[in-house]
């Protein structure tokens, strides 16, 4: 059993398995097994050395790395055995609800999360007339946040014997901020609810106070391992220590330039001072990586360093499985009549390299088999929804030809994924999104879906018991299933139900159903005839959805409806003249089960900070400019340190092929909102990248608008399938070309990447390349 953990682990790993005892450090880069050492030495110390599996407490970053872990374990200890695996907030979690009343709070406490904190939150905005547009919901979930997190003592005002205090508090402070936080404080008292924050706050509480309890769980827990310890905060550095403080067995590891939560407390010192602050500990270093090809280490190493880092490796690759046929399958076709100088511009250059000769495949370090190291690619894009568009397609493409691979998009900032989202959805690929509510889980999406449809069909039901109460209309669950009772009695809808109520004050009184009644019947009335687009802003206007958004301070919400307006445009420009909301909302629909149905082999879509420790087959980082990644927000060296950081760690989820990519310009509008390519593209070594789009960006030519467009109103094109035509307009922000072709009876829209090529005077065709910048 031992020897099947062991086996394929390198020396450096097999020693951090079997150094047991003490305090070891292991120190290494991205891809080098530090999880999975990590792991064979859990399922060590519990098969090889038969310690009990509850006394190995293995912790983690994310629910998903712990979920993944705990299986890997009993995979490798071959029985079933439960491993004890769990992220901090987990950890703290269990213990609390064995131990949370020693600080007289209930064990069945309730746990609310960042969504569930803000529904809380509304309330009391109400009850202190707050309004939402001078306080949004989350800064004041920031500000309680950055409280709890630096002054633990608010764990005694939270559990003072007279709850009344808080009470006092919420009315006498002079920050609002302070307001709402000690009305939110009552609130958790009273109905013995703790956030995340308390989680820990409340596990230390109970270990720096109670020896007994503290006893216990020192004694409990024989062994700790820890997971990429370089990113801990504090207050988890003082939980580990406590809980190691009986055995002192405490084994971590991590990769200090992988740090990417300093901006939320993490201390990176904790890590790298480590051997200094505990006495006889083992440091262990590796320096091969298993995940990635060559050319993607390479690349990713240049970036890195830029940072300061005396001690930094770089990394051997060990990845010896990836064959020309990885490559060859998934880059797109040349351009028709590759040039030289073009060739080497483009990514789709990659495949062919061998063919070319343009690059002798590199050797493996055994000297026998030829390996073919593809370049990472950078490709520009003339606008964000170009952008998004080429990485719909290259994913297209990989799916066909390598269907098993695993395909990521990463950003540094959600609201990239919307294009992205948006593109994959028009070409029907499935997709998840990993951080955050994928955009038809949304509550506002499905509101306002909700919406439309009911206009349309006032006697959905399902519909109509949705929004009824949203916005508030004192309509509450009571209420409804009185009005439900009666339908049922009639057999009619609940809408029909309701309009035979109106002179029922038991039912209606101190409500404005009545005014919703009246405004989904007028809007019935002429809503099939509406465009989606018309259709949908009468429904946001109508109902006052909007204005209650805007009034409660959801930011984020208000910006899934700019994402509603969009695709409605979008699909009335795709779907042509005759489009109605009836059409949209079937669309949707369509859209949303195959949103909610992703196969587990669906396209990820997540932030970097999400996909710490994960690997890909096929890696995307998106939205690769100056002022999104880096963020706008990073302005000191240490700040943009820890973007590059952040950089590096989406670099290196990549296994077989990286691509970058930026876009030119942003936003729906056609005023001038240009961007530049992020630094860090600048940074990299571009013998070490093939670029595509990238020497126009560079050389600055890219001067302003929303320039993608290859072609002005007036000039001639081909088209493969239509033949000639006469582009009659230009679309700058949606990315169109209106086309004239005499062999069809009206116009086309087509977009900016539609393969079309440039009839010039002497006849010869240049070919266009997707979303490259004039
Ligand atoms: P990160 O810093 O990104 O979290 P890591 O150091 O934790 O990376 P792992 O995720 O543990 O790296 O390993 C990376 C990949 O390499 C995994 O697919 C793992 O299975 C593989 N791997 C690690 N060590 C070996 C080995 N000795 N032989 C073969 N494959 C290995
Ligand atoms: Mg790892």
């Amino acid at each position: 059993m031992g020897s099947r953990i062991l086996e394929g682990l390198n020396p450096g790993q097999a020693r951090a398995v079997k150094t047991t005892e003490g305090y070891v450090r292991v120190l290494a880069g991205p891809g080098t097994g530090k999880t999975l050492a990590l792991t064979a030495r859990c399922a060590y110390l519990i098969t090889m050395l038969g310690i009990s599996p509850r006394s190995v407490l293995c912790v983690t970053f994310t629910n998903k790395a712990a979920a993944e872990m705990r299986s890997r374990i009993q995979a490798l200890c071959g029985g079933r055995v439960e491993p004890f695996v769990a992220t901090f907030h987990g950890f703290c979690a269990q213990f609390l609800r064995e131990e949370a009343k020693h600080l007289g709070f209930p064990a069945n406490f309730a746990l609310a999360d960042v969504e569930e904190v803000k529904e809380m939150l509304k309330p009391i905005y109400r009850t202190l007339n707050i309004n939402g547009r001078d306080l949004s919901l989350q800064d004041e979930w920031n500000y309680i946040d950055l409280v709890k997190s630096t002054r633990l003592s608010y764990v005694h005002e939270l559990l003072s014997e007279d709850s009344g205090d808080l009470l006092r508090e919420a009315q006498t402070q002079d920050d609002p901020k302070d307001r709402i936080f000690y009305a939110y404080l009552y609130a958790q008292r009273s109905t013995a609810t703790l956030d995340f924050d308390d989680l820990i706050a409340f596990t230390l509480e109970i270990l720096h106070t109670n020896k007994e309890v503290r006893d216990k769980w020192q004694s409990r827990l024989e062994y700790i391992l820890v997971d990429e310890f370089q990113d801990i905060d504090k207050l988890q550095y003082e939980l580990t220590e406590i809980l190691a403080g009986g055995h002192h067995n405490l084994f971590i590891v991590g990769d200090p330039d992988q740090t990417i939560y300093s901006f939320r407390g993490a201390d990176v010192k904790l890590f790298t001072d480590f051997p200094q602050l505990h006495q006889g500990c083992a440091q262990i270093a590796f320096e091969e990586n298993y995940r990635s090809q060559g050319a993607i280490l390479d690349c990713a190493y240049t970036l890195i360093s830029n940072n300061p880092d005396p001690g930094r490796v770089h990394l051997k690759a060990r990845r010896t499985d990836i064959s020309e046929k990885n490559f060859a399958q998934i880059l797109p076709p040349l351009k028709k009549v590759p040039r030289e100088s073009e060739v080497l511009d483009a990514v789709r250059v990659i495949a062919q390299q061998g063919k070319l000769g343009l690059e002798v495949p590199q050797k493996d370090d055994s000297g026998e088999r030829a390996l073919l190291t593809p370049l990472p690619a950078v490709v520009h894009s003339g606008s964000e929804i170009l952008e998004a568009e080429y990485i719909a397609r290259e994913i297209g493409l990989i799916r066909q030809k390598a269907g098993h691979a695993s395909v990521a998009v990463l950003y540094r900032a959600h609201h990239v994924s919307r294009e992205v989202e948006r593109a994959l959805l028009r070409r029907r690929i499935p997709y998840r999104i990993m951080s955050g509510t994928g955009f038809f889980s949304r509550a506002e999406v499905r509101d306002v879906m909700a919406y439309v449809r009911l206009c349309l069909n006032p006697a959905d039901d399902r519909a109509l018991r949705r929004v009824i109460n949203e916005p508030r209309r004192g309509f509450g669950a009571r209420r409804l299933e009185k009005l439900a009772r009666r339908a049922r009695e009639k057999g009619c809808s609940l809408y029909e139900a309701l309009k035979d109520s109106f002179d029922d004050q038991a039912l209606l009184r101190g409500t404005t159903v009545r005014l919703f009644a009246e405004t989904l019947q007028s809007l019935h009335a002429y809503i099939a005839k509406l465009k989606p687009t018309a259709a949908l802003e009468q429904v946001l206007n109508a109902f006052g959805y909007e204005e209650y958004l805007k009034d409660s301070g959801q930011k984020e919400r208000l910006e899934s409806l700019a994402t509603l307006r969009s695709l409605a445009k979008d699909f009335e420009t795709s779907a042509g003249e005759s489009t109605s909301a009836a059409d949209f909302v079937t669309d949707l629909a369509l859209y949303q089960s195959a949103d909610l149905n992703a196969p587990r082999d669906a396209v990820r879509l997540m932030t970097v900070h999400n996909s710490k420790g994960l690997e890909f087959d096929y890696v995307f980082v998106a939205g690769v400019n100056e002022k999104l990644f880096p963020s706008a927000k990073s302005e000191t060296e240490g700040e943009l340190e820890e973007e590059r950081r952040l950089m590096y760690v989406a670099m290196t989820r990549a296994a077989v092929q990286l691509f970058i990519t930026t876009s030119m310009a942003f936003g729906q509008s056609d005023q001038e909102n240009t961007r530049k390519p992020s630094r860090f593209i600048e940074e990299l070594d571009p013998s070490q990248i093939a670029e595509m789009g990238g020497s126009f960006a560079r050389r600055g030519l890219v001067s302003g608008g929303s320039g993608a467009a290859q072609f002005k109103p007036g000039d001639r094109v081909f088209h493969e399938i239509f033949g000639p035509g006469t582009v009659k307009e230009v679309r700058q922000s949606a990315g169109e070309y209106v086309i004239d072709f005499p062999a069809l009876k009206s116009p086309r829209t087509l977009s900016f990447q539609a393969p079309l090529e440039r009839l010039d005077g002497q006849g010869s065709a240049v070919s266009v390349d997707c979303g490259s910048v004039q």
